[in-house]
């Protein structure tokens, strides 16, 4: 905390540590989700449990998110020797299988009602997600105000919430009024819908990191035609860019040099290589230098995973 301090540019005099408010926002998360799971059944409301997993998946985010942050301070060992920021990636995965468990069991609940809708109890339904709202609403507003990118981020995300419970509280006022009890599910299976996608599209980023896809943003002719450029360097081949955590991007490659080129030079340009990958943000380059004509092994044609 008295590090905060040292940094003139540092807004926030709330004395809070980023773990600080992961831990709470986990908490009062994991508290909300408790009030919609048994608030969801006892009114008999699958729209409600739908939003309830939704918050079981947020939980689930924070509290690996703190439980991990502790592991990712940690530098790198013999163990793990890029260090245990990728522990974070596993949060994801964690995630996803809380959230599709979640949603199949509560599609399990909805579809039937399509057949022969219940009338929930409305009136609790409607306090309910009146709750919701305000309550997502006055935490976006409080994250709103904050600065950061994460704030920023995290802002934007429970205003989808409060859009969630709007919508509970929308179809709580339809159900005053008319019967449509089939309402109740169908917004129960557009919410869960809505979360299967975005596990969808969040697995697919991080398995992309995972099995070691060329980073998004990353052009491998662009990088190649970086190396090219740099003075002494006539061919590139074996390269390689993938990224540790969706941050930290790493690359490998082979950089040849002329046949009669001297040590001084192939330092220089080994240097100006990493000088300029570093400016592309990757910061983690491994670079073999070697001379035309020297044998390598891993040359064009060559298959990386062969041996
Ligand atoms: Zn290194
Ligand atoms: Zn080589
Ligand atoms: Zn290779």
């Amino acid at each position: 905390m008295s590090g905060e301090h040292k940094d003139a540019h540092h807004h926030d005099h709330s004395h809070l540590t980023e773990e600080d408010r992961i831990g709470t926002a986990f908490f009062l998360n994991a508290g909300f989700a408790i009030v919609e799971l048994v608030g969801g059944f006892s009114v008999g409301s699958v729209a409600i449990l739908s939003d309830a997993v939704h918050d079981l998946g947020d939980s689930v985010s924070l509290g690996l998110a703190w439980f991990l942050q502790r592991f990712s301070r940690k530098g790198k060992d013999l163990r793990f020797t890029y260090g245990y920021k990728r522990f974070s990636l596993l949060s994801a995965l964690v995630n996803a299988i809380v959230l599709v468990s979640g949603s199949l069991f509560v599609l399990a609940r909805a579809v039937p009602k399509f057949f022969s809708p219940e009338a929930p109890h409305v009136t609790g339904m409607f306090l309910l997600a009146l709750f919701g709202v305000a309550v997502n609403a006055f935490a976006a507003f409080r994250l709103w105000k904050g600065s950061s990118i994460n704030a920023r981020v995290a802002a934007w995300h429970l205003l989808e919430d409060v859009l969630g419970w709007a919508a509970v509280l929308f179809v709580s006022v339809v159900l005053k009024f008319r019967p449509w009890y089939i309402l109740d599910p169908l917004l129960s299976v557009l919410v869960s819908f809505f979360i299967l996608w975005n596990v969808v599209k969040n697995l697919r980023y991080v398995l992309e990191i995972f099995l070691q896809g060329t980073p998004e943003g990353v052009c491998l002719n662009d990088i190649e035609a970086i190396l090219l450029q740099i003075p002494g360097v006539i061919s590139v081949h074996d390269l390689h860019v993938w990224s540790l955590d969706g941050e930290r991007t790493v690359l490998t490659a082979h950089l040849v040099t002329g046949s009669d080129a001297s040590p001084e030079e192939i330092e220089m340009a080994k240097n100006e290589a990493r000088q300029r990958l570093s400016e592309k943000g990757i910061g983690h380059a491994t670079l073999e230098m070697e001379r035309k004509g020297e044998y390598c092994g891993m040359g064009a044609g060559h298959d990386c995973m062969a041996n």
